[in-house]
């Protein structure tokens, strides 16, 4: 084990309240400030009240530090997409390539409380009402919005968005920083669809999809029977929807099957806060062998992969693994976090910006569900040597940056295998096989990796 250290973090989310229990285990003597109150004293279950998918990347830390099997507790399988056209005509997508594989939705409240509990168990200091306002660099001084002031070792940055620890670093770095916010053209309002006699009121082991063009709804079920739902449309239409009775009637004419099933949708437009959306990139997520940045902070995405929280347990499990491998060596471990971590989060940056077309847009569309038709065969028929990109991002530990580059390569090859095709029972299997070992294949094998799943 490496010197104990007097280790500070920045934000009690998800990431932050995740690192805190590793790092603790590691018998470090660890304080995590959070910004908010105590969400557990008010209404256990509340904060924000998104549902979130897990998947492999997020589940295997959980899994080092003993804890998946909780958090499982607390899920909700999800096993694939059920596409609403405006008609009301359902048409269903598996995520896996078998029964066998799923996603895990869990309450973002939920999930933060467990982890909240898990900290103090483990022996973190938390402290709440607890706002980062300044670092000294030099000094290694944190200090706080009450006037505090914490000496550390070391300090992580898990502070989300609006990351204060990333700014105290841009401050310092200056012109050797680069720091961009790609803000996104839509924001999104969470809705309910209560249960309906006791029971859901739509499949439960489904993610439902009304993709409409440039704005959609999505329900995640919620172990209670309800469904929690999130409209996402172009920013100016919020203020549009301003005017007397506009609002009920756009709803009412794209989402007529969910209206039936969701009595309270113009009062939980009206009551819930507008959330926006965009795209953060940092560079470097380090300081010198004293900082580092996790989660949101330097890499906030859009959500529509569903990969924000688990790309961000996966910047815990690097430091971990970094640890285990350098021990007291912060210089290299910071320096290799930076270099092999930051690519693999903007790739997810930017692939979750690809899935909103996806999504939004291309979910409906007979030629993307031929494709993803023929996709899912050939996931099937070689299952050693290919995996779908939605497969390896979410079934696999192959890291996001590699997805992304072997991922345009297997484009290129469906794109030849789905060219005139408009069954995908036709699709020529030898050809396809032939494609697979001379273009994916050797990108597998040079880069020592193997499509395979993830087991848990
Ligand atoms: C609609 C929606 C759906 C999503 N769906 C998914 C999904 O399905 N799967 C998935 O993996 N991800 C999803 N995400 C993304 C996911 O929610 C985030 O990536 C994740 O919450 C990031 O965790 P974090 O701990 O880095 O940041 P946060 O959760 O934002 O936590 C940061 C914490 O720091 C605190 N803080 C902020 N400033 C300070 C300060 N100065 N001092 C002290 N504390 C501070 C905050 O109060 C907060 O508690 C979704 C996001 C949205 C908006």
């Amino acid at each position: 084990m490496d010197a104990p250290k007097k280790i500070v973090i920045a934000g009690a989310g998800l990431v932050g309240s995740l690192l805190a229990v590793a790092l603790k285990k590691r018998g470090h003597d660890v304080y995590l400030f959070e910004k908010r109150e105590d969400i557990r004293l008010k209404n256990r279950g509340a904060g924000r009240s998104i549902n979130l998918i897990i998947t492999a990347k997020g589940i295997r830390p959980l899994q080092q530090l003993g804890l998946w099997d909780k958090v499982k507790t607390i899920t909700s399988p999800v096993a694939g997409r059920l596409m609403h056209s405006t008609e009301g005509e359902l048409a269903y997508q598996p995520y896996g390539k078998d029964k066998t594989e799923c996603n895990h939705s869990v309450s973002r409240g939920e999930l933060n409380c467990l982890l909240n509990d898990e900290a103090e168990k483990a022996g973190v200091k938390i402290l709440f009402n607890s706002t980062l306002k300044r670092l000294d660099l030099d000094k290694k001084i944190a200090t706080f919005e009450n006037g505090e002031s914490y000496s550390y070792d070391l300090l992580f940055g898990a502070d989300g968005t609006n990351s204060a620890t990333r700014q105290a670093m841009i401050s310092t770095l200056g012109s050797k920083s680069e720091y961009k916010v790609e803000p996104f053209g839509t924001d999104y309002k969470e809705m309910t669809m209560p249960s309906l006699n006791g029971k859901y009121a739509m499949d439960e082991h489904s993610l439902h999809i009304w993709p409409r063009g440039n704005h959609m709804l999505m329900g995640l079920p919620n172990r209670d029977g309800s469904f929690t739902m999130t409209l996402y449309m172009p920013k100016e239409w919020f203020d549009k929807f301003k005017a007397p009775g506009a609002f009920e009637e756009y709803f009412r004419k794209y989402y007529a099957d969910a209206v039936a099933l969701m009595p309270d949708f113009v009062k939980d437009y009206e009551d819930n806060a507008q959330g926006n959306l965009g795209i953060v990139r940092m560079n470097p997520w380090v300081y010198g062998d004293q900082i580092a940045l996790l989660g949101d902070a330097c890499h906030a995405m859009v959500p529509f992969f569903g990969q924000g929280m688990n790309s961000g347990f996966s910047d815990v499990q690097f430091l971990l693994d970094q640890m285990n491998t350098h021990l007291d060596d912060y210089e290299t471990i910071m320096k290799n976090y930076n270099e092999f971590q930051k690519p693999s989060g903007d790739a997810m940056a930017d692939m979750s910006l690809e899935n909103f077309t996806e999504m939004c847009d291309k979910v409906g569309d007979a030629k993307f569900l031929l494709r993803k038709k023929v996709e899912n065969k050939l996931e099937k028929t070689f299952p050693s040597e290919f995996r779908s990109r939605y497969g390896l991002v979410t079934y696999t530990l192959i890291p996001y940056h590699l997805v992304k580059e072997v991922g345009m390569i297997q484009d290129k090859v469906l794109d030849s295998l789905c060219e005139n095709l408009t069954d995908p029972e036709d699709v020529n299997l030898d050809h396809a096989h032939k494609l697979i070992q001379e273009q994916i294949v050797p990108w597998f094998t040079k880069k020592a990796l193997s499509p395979t799943r993830f087991k848990f």
